[in-house]
């Protein structure tokens, strides 16, 4: 476990659909609850599951170097040009995990929708919150999540927004098995890692890092 949290390697993942990994204890109840939504005539399709280290790092350093987008609270592009490297570093961490701290790691978060309602729409899926609300073609999975997703063992860690990680309805997490890395979780041993890691701002991050452990990582957001 030492390092599993961080995901640097994870021993106890199964196959999940053609292309997903998910910890072989959540994947008997992620199946059970697309089953039971099924019925009601909702679907639960993943999109993201278990995530290596290697790879939030290359999401990571991608969006630094503005390869990919970086999106304001609303899910529109922001411009970053005149931010400074702390700015930047808040702005991508609104969406998107510090290499060694993305819940994907665990093999127990999944980000999901609704494929045939999105087909249905005729619009391009971007997993945006607007698709998640009233009138968008993943509302009712939201709104079947709401009622449902605790009775499979699911809750949503960012339902919320508190100055930390913008609201991901999309987001669930199983609730027994996450816990368990939650608590494996330490601010100096991600820091190490980090400081070994090749990268992006990796001077700005490291300077800010009990900040952003607890306003991201534990996302207490702006309390803290
Ligand atoms: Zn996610």
């Amino acid at each position: 476990m030492s390092s599993t949290w961080m995901g640097l390697g994870h021993d106890s993942l199964v196959p999940a659909g053609s292309d997903h990994q998910l910890h072989r204890l959540v994947l008997p109840d992620f199946e059970a609850m697309q089953l039971a939504a099924r019925r009601d005539g909702v679907n639960v399709d993943l999109v993201s599951t278990y995530r290596t280290f290697e790879k939030q790092l290359s999401i990571w350093n991608r969006k630094w170097h503005g390869q990919l987008p970086i999106l304001d609270l609303n899910g529109q592009p922001t411009a970053i040009a005149a931010f400074t490297d702390e700015q930047k570093m808040h702005a991508i961490l609104t969406w998107s995990a510090l290499p060694g701290t993305s819940r994907h790691h665990w093999g127990t978060d999944l980000d999901v929708y609704d494929r045939q309602a999105v087909h249905d729409s005729g619009e391009r899926f971007h997993l945006v919150d607007a698709e998640y609300r009233a009138g968008g073609p993943c509302a009712g999975l939201a709104d079947w999540l709401d009622v449902h997703a605790e009775h499979f063992g699911f809750f949503r860690p960012y339902l919320e927004y508190r100055g930390g990680v913008a609201c991901e309805l999309w987001h669930l997490s199983h609730r027994i098995t996450s816990r368990t890395y939650e608590k494996s979780r330490s601010c100096e041993q991600l820091a190490a890692i980090l400081a070994a890691a090749d990268l992006a701002g990796k001077r700005t991050v490291l300077a800010h890092i009990e900040t952003v452990y607890q306003r991201y990582v534990l996302n207490q957001g702006r309390s803290i």
